[in-house]
């Protein structure tokens, strides 16, 4: 794996700025990819192995994703919205997993490690980089129940909802007297007043690539009509 600061640097460049959350999360990943044994996450024979839960969605989440190169898209980076300052850290092919915790007494120690740094988020910066991991973290080795519908690779199982018909991938549907219903069909959802909406130009599409000619209407940014 690279050092520290060249995943720092990286990592808070594909973020947009350097943050206490950057140095958090890189060590967060450097850590947590020791404990399970992959010492290059990205490299391709490594990649296939790991998959992580970051536990909250804020700054160090985009670093532990960085520097492990777990994607959503790939399956191999789960988001679970529990806004805890955790990650887990899964080898899928010895089946070891620990879970990272930042720790909150990091935040009062800031001061005791970095007295000479003026400034508050100066200071957690540089007093995140000299703690040691056991100031910086507690760990939890665990187990995590992996389904075949969790992991990478093709969708194993697709369900249709029996109330609007959307098709529901790997086993993601809730069975309500014993048909399958999407989440959004369930009180199980984050969004309310749902109404299908279209406009005149709906029909839009981007011009090929070899077409010279701009596309002559832009999609409508007003004028939606319900169709409801
Ligand atoms: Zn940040
Ligand atoms: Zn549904």
């Amino acid at each position: 794996m690279q050092s520290f600061d060249a995943l720092l640097n990286e990592s808070s460049k594909a973020h947009g700025h350097l943050c206490p959350g950057q140095v958090v999360g890189v060590r967060m990943a450097m850590l947590g990819c020791r404990l399970i044994e992959l010492d290059e996450p990205t490299r391709r024979d490594q990649i296939k192995k790991l998959i992580v839960y970051v536990e909250m969605d804020r700054c160090t989440a985009d670093a532990v994703a960085h520097v492990t190169g777990v994607k959503l898209g790939r399956r191999s980076l789960k988001f679970v919205d529990y806004g805890i300052m955790a990650a887990t850290f899964v080898n899928l092919e010895t089946g070891k997993a620990f879970r990272v915790l930042s720790t909150e007494e990091a935040r009062d120690l800031a001061c005791a490690y970095a007295p000479d740094v003026a400034g508050k988020g100066d200071r957690q910066l540089e007093a995140y980089r000299r703690m040691p991991d056991s100031v910086l973290f507690r760990v939890q080795k665990v187990r995590v129940n992996l389904d075949a519908c969790d992991l990478p690779g093709p969708t194993r199982y697709k369900a249709v909802c029996s109330r609007c018909g959307q098709v529901i991938r790997d086993r993601r549907e809730y069975l309500v007297d014993g048909a399958p219903v999407c989440r959004p069909c369930s009180e199980d959802c984050y969004f309310s007043h749902a109404r299908e909406v279209s406009w005149p130009n709906m029909d839009w599409s981007p011009p090929a690539p070899s077409d010279p000619e701009p596309p002559r209407q832009a999609p409508a940014r007003c004028g939606l009509v319900s169709v409801s």
